[in-house]
């Protein structure tokens, strides 16, 4: 089987061919920075990453776009409320998102183009679609003509009068049809302001994406995600911004996520339900989140509850827990193995591959991936058991395999025998090094019969989350979450 992929644009799975062999152009709509960002929010974020990580699994060269959307409404509004400028406000939450991204296993994405840094890619996108015939200007702002493009409302499959009878008219838009939308905003006072042909002002919101992806990307790009609420009007305006400024198919595969919902509402300030993904952090293990988010699939709607983010700790707890006991027994139960039957284990591994390759296919269905994954854990776990030792090439391929799946889901987490890195989801922490060095140092405190120096050490490693146990092979450790 190879990928399909759910297609906004048709309502159908469809096999997944992009334009140039061997490369994938994705561009996903990014954070608003005017603030922290939303446990709802995080969700793309996740589920997109997931998606790019399985394209360069399948041996594709995947260009990954997300824009940081620093100059809006609200970006102006936050700034003045907090006595900054705008410029500085979106540093501020573009190195706090970097931080809860990290935090989510979220890699980064080849390119993060900021909107401020391509006002001259914005005019001259607005520009062309002037000179096609499809924008106006109207007192100092820019308009996009919807009644001039017969195919506005393709995307989200309504007509223009349906959609008309919707629209409305912002206090101070002087515009021909109140469907509408603005290019650029003539300037305000006290708002930041860029020149342009048509005096100074600052770009409206969807073109940004338009002139991002085509600077990025190239005119016509394979992939463009974001979350459902996005569908109409954002990446309605964009297929109609980039269509009348180039002439070409603006994206081939529409994607877009379900919402996440908290206790089954809408979340909303005024609710009290919202709850942002640093605050989220603070609660749960980041492995547990991200897990949570892949255990439905990425179109439906999907609850976050307590329940829900307790279980999936358990289940990273799981995933981690047979990885370390399977490092464990590598080093202390590798050997001969007699009547252990590799090639029957070998020929399971690779079924299981197979299922799991099938599950992403599937229009990257995680939560029957995750299913797989679990699978695999078990069939390492009763080897593990039913057998004393084991030979080297089992764990080359039982790990192998853990491997491959984590390297997509990234729901596992660093390896505990690797040291500290930056990309480490739970901090600093101990290496393996140091962690053995103290648990040698306490078996010789025990053999010393030194109980008070050896109880040091495991309460000292207790408190760095690390809890030992003494098994006939010798002292297990393994970290808590
Ligand atoms: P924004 O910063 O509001 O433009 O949102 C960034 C991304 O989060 C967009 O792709 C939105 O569609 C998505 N998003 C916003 N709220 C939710 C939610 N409750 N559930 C899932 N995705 C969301
Ligand atoms: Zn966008």
């Amino acid at each position: 089987m190879s990928l399909t992929l759910y297609n906004d644009l048709t309502r159908r799975k469809e096999p997944f061919v992009p334009l140039k062999k061997g490369e994938v152009s994705f561009y996903s709509c990014g954070p608003t920075v005017y603030d922290y960002f939303h446990i709802g929010n995080a969700r793309p974020f996740i589920v997109f990453d997931v998606l790019r990580r399985y394209l360069e699994h399948l041996g594709y060269k995947v260009t990954f776009v997300q824009n940081f959307t620093d100059i809006d409404d609200k970006m102006i509004h936050r700034a003045h409320r907090e006595g900054i400028t705008v410029p500085e406000l979106a540093e501020r939450f573009i190195a706090e998102y970097r931080k809860d991204a990290v935090a989510l296993g979220i890699h980064d994405p080849t390119v993060a183009p900021r909107a401020t840094e391509h006002i001259p890619e914005i005019i001259a996108t607005i520009q062309k679609i002037i000179d096609n015939g499809h924008a106006y200007e109207s007192g100092g702002d820019v308009y996009f003509d919807v009644r001039s493009w017969p195919k506005y409302g393709t995307l989200c499959k309504q007509n223009l009068d349906d959609l008309e009878a919707g629209a409305r008219v912002e206090p101070g838009e002087v515009k021909h049809d109140p469907l509408d939308f603005a290019l650029w905003k003539g300037e305000k006072p006290g708002e930041p302001a860029w020149d342009s042909p048509w005096g100074r002002g600052r770009p409206g919101w969807h073109i940004e994406c338009s002139a991002m992806s085509s600077k990025y990307l190239g005119e016509t790009i394979d992939i463009h995600s974001g979350g459902v609420d996005l569908l109409f009007p954002h990446h309605e305006n964009e297929v109609a911004q980039s269509e009348a400024a180039t002439g070409k198919p603006f994206v081939r595969y529409w994607l877009h996520n379900g919402f996440l919902l908290i206790d089954s509402e809408k979340m909303s300030k005024s609710l009290g339900n919202f709850l942002t993904a640093r605050s989220a952090l603070e609660k749960y293990p980041p492995l547990a989140i991200r897990l949570f988010m892949l255990s439905a699939h990425y179109r439906s709607p999907i609850n976050f509850a307590p329940e829900g983010l307790e279980q999936a700790a358990a289940a990273v707890a799981r995933l981690r827990n047979c990885r370390s006991d399977l490092d464990f027994a590598a080093r202390n139960r590798t050997g001969d193995a007699a009547g252990f039957d590799l090639a029957a284990f070998s020929a399971k591994l690779t079924i299981l591959d197979a299922d799991f390759h099938a599950a992403m296919d599937d229009d990257f269905n995680t939560a029957a991936a995750l299913g797989v994954l679990f699978e695999v854990v078990h069939l390492i776990n009763t080897t593990l058991k039913d057998h004393e030792t084991l030979p080297a090439e089992f764990f080359k391929e039982a790990k192998g395999a853990l491997e491959t799946c984590d390297s997509i889901l990234g729901v596992i987490g660093p390896d505990d025998a690797e040291s500290s890195s930056p990309e480490d989801p739970q901090g600093s922490r101990l290496s393996r090094t140091e962690i053995e060095r103290l648990i040698e140092e306490r078996a010789a405190a025990r053999k010393a019969k030194n109980f008070a120096r050896s109880d040091e050490i495991r309460d000292q490693l207790k408190a760095q989350g690390i809890v030992l146990e003494d098994t006939p092979q010798g002292t297990k450790w393994k970290r808590e979450l």
